[in-house]
């Protein structure tokens, strides 16, 4: 008897392999679903690919969002242990590793999840290789190197998540300073997304008023209104939720999928995040550290040139110099 499906459908020509705005999420734990979540619900991707080491896991994820299809404007999504599944990626997102436990810091990381590297960016590379790899992981800066290294991909396609979500706490915690929405607050965090990272007071504005015309102390020790502090929280943030909730991942989620918007769209957005900056503000290591920059197909296309104060440029040679010496004592 022939099947339901022979004669309720009339065969024209074989559907397309890919939708072409396929995207891959490496490592399902709370911070890959986030991504994933956050890419599905905003209608960012129509098709995910989901890699982790852990089978049962990976499969209930992948059937607790599939379950959701309906509500999601019918994302194909897939998942399985095998790297075949990620093959015509347009963006490969890496959030596979250890994460820092209560009190440790991104940096005691670096070893272990370099390790863990050396065998998930040969296989995205083998079934994507023009993709475009977003690096999520922890320390976030130095990951980028390795994948850059190990991928020999252009450095325009190998992009950390950096300082996006940095610059994101910031602008948060302006907002509720000045009650003004979070978007209409404008601040960068660049540098290292970690403990390192530097603001860069001279531009923080509000409609283009810059608070340091209103106030030439803010940001410094001098500034009697203590705003300096703020940037201290960005920087304990995650120490912060860590230890409240174990781990953190709404946020970064949100961060991650705005970047891939911008990558799938072609938009030219611009965002804080991790690039090799040799060159730039006198740097003249081989290290990737956050600036703003512009976002579309290619992965960055443009930094932005940003003006810093000297104080603000030592800082971010700080930065390289910190992730110079990690890297240097890196067995890849
Ligand atoms: P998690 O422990 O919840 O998940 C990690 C996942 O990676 C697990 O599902 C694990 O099975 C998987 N994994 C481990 N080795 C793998 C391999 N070889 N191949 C494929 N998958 C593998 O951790 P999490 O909270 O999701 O954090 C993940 C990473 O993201 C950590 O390094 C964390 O520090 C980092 N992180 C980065 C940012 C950022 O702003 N860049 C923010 C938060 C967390």
């Amino acid at each position: 008897m022939e099947s339901v499906k022979n004669i309720l459908l009339d065969g024209v020509a074989e559907p397309a392999p890919t939708s072409g705005n396929k995207v891959t999420v490496v490592g399902v734990g709370q911070v890959g679903m986030a991504c994933a979540f956050s890419i599905l619900t905003q209608h960012i991707a129509s098709e995910l690919a989901l890699v982790d080491v852990v089978a049962d896991k990976l499969k209930g994820e992948l059937m607790d969002l599939q379950h959701g299809s309906t509500f999601m404007k019918n994302a194909k999504i897939s998942a399985s242990t095998d790297y075949a599944i990620t093959a015509h990626s347009k963006i490969c997102v890496v959030t596979a590793g250890a994460r820092q436990k209560e009190g440790e810091s991104r940096l005691d990381l670096v070893q272990r999840n370099t390790d863990i590297f050396k065998g998930i960016i040969p296989q995205l590379i083998k079934y994507s290789p023009d993709c475009i790899l977003l690096i999520v992981s922890n320390p976030v800066d130095i990951l980028t190197y390795v994948a850059w290294k190990l991928s020999g991909l252009p450095k325009n396609k190998v992009i950390g998540s950096g300082t996006n979500l940095d610059s994101s706490r910031f602008r948060f915690l302006m907002s509720q300073r000045l009650n003004v929405a979070p978007t209409s607050c404008h601040g960068w965090i660049i540098g290292e997304h970690g403990d390192s990272s530097v603001a860069v007071w001279s531009g923080v504005n509000v409609a283009g008023v810059r608070l340091r015309e209103i106030n030439p102390d803010i940001g410094t020790e001098k500034d009697t209104e203590n705003w300096e502090e703020m940037h201290k929280q960005v920087v304990q943030s995650a120490y912060e939720v860590i230890k409240l909730k174990g781990y953190t991942s709404w946020a970064i989620g949100l961060s991650v999928a705005t970047l891939v918007q911008a990558i799938l769209r072609n938009s030219g957005n611009i965002h804080a995040v991790s690039t090799l900056v040799k060159g730039q503000h006198g740097i003249q290591d081989e290290v990737f550290l956050s600036l703003p920059c512009v976002l579309g197909i290619n992965g960055v296309s443009d930094i932005v040139k940003q003006p810093l104060t000297e104080e603000e440029r030592k800082m971010l040679h700080h930065s390289a110099q910190v992730m110079h010496e990690v890297q240097n004592k890196l067995k890849m």
